[in-house]
């Protein structure tokens, strides 16, 4: 059963918990699990922010009796290495993974029609391909969910400055939690270091933020981390659609 509508309540009641905590990602995700139990998913590209999530819902999960469900995007245009790091992760934690596929003949349609690289030749071929890849199984993923927890940090892109931790995703009627929210790359990164979890190699060359490989590249350390995704177009239009909001 989902949410179905926003209840000031919750807001409320996650305002006082992460108010007093010295915690906060992980005060928000022992919330979440209290109010919503197996009722929550984690969206993961299994990136260091991902990664660090959901280590810290396994600690959450278990103190109310579940067990973590995340979820990756399987976009089929992922790189082996974005594989290989959800191996390692799943070798190394105690948590449920579901994977989801886009459906293949609209797909197949789409790339007979486009050819296999249609992102780079306009917005609505990229937005197109991402509609298909990556909204529309979103969609699947959620249906039936209360809340889905992401790893998304206000520093990351102009477009995440004025997230919060607890959002209303009206599109597709559940909560939505960031507890990394106010986390710097270098936090993340300590934690990853800290606990020894392993992650995706290329974020050490220069991927620090991971997508689909041909709309991923490798940036330099003063760049904006969002620089190398979709990089030919302007940094406000930088979002595949999962994180849209009615405002955005
Ligand atoms: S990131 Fe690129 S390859 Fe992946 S779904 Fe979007 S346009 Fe397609």
């Amino acid at each position: 059963m989902t949410a179905g509508s926003f209840d000031i309540a919750h807001q409320r009641a996650l305002d006082s918990v992460l108010a007093g905590a010295a915690d906060v990602p992980l005060a928000a995700l022992d919330w979440a699990y209290g109010t919503f139990g197996a009722q929550v998913t984690i969206a993961s590209s299994f990136s260091i922010e991902d990664i660090v999530v959901i280590a810290l819902a396994c600690r959450a999960a278990a103190a109310h009796g579940v067990r973590p469900h995340v979820f990756m995007l399987d976009t089929g245009r992922l790189h082996q290495e974005t594989h290989d790091a959800a191996a390692a992760l799943m070798d190394r934690l105690d948590f449920d993974l579901a994977v989801f596929a886009p459906n293949h003949a609209p797909l197949e349609a789409f790339a007979t029609e486009f050819g296999p690289n249609p992102f780079y030749r306009s917005p609505e071929l990229r937005h197109g391909c991402c509609g298909l890849r990556k909204v529309e199984p979103l969609g699947r993923a959620l249906a039936g969910r209360a809340l889905w927890v992401t790893g998304l940090r206000r520093a990351q892109a102009a477009t995440r400055r004025d997230l919060a931790h607890l959002e209303w995703d009206g599109g597709h009627g559940l909560y939505k939690l960031n507890p990394l929210l106010e986390l710097s790359e270098g936090a993340v990164r300590a934690a990853i270091q800290q606990q020894e979890l392993p992650y995706n190699p290329l974020q050490d060359q220069g991927f620090r933020s991971i997508g689909c490989a041909p709309c991923t590249r490798a940036i330099g350390p003063e760049d904006d981390i969002r620089a190398g995704r979709w990089w030919w177009e302007e940094p406000e239009h930088r979002e595949c659609g999962l994180h849209l909001r009615p405002s955005a």
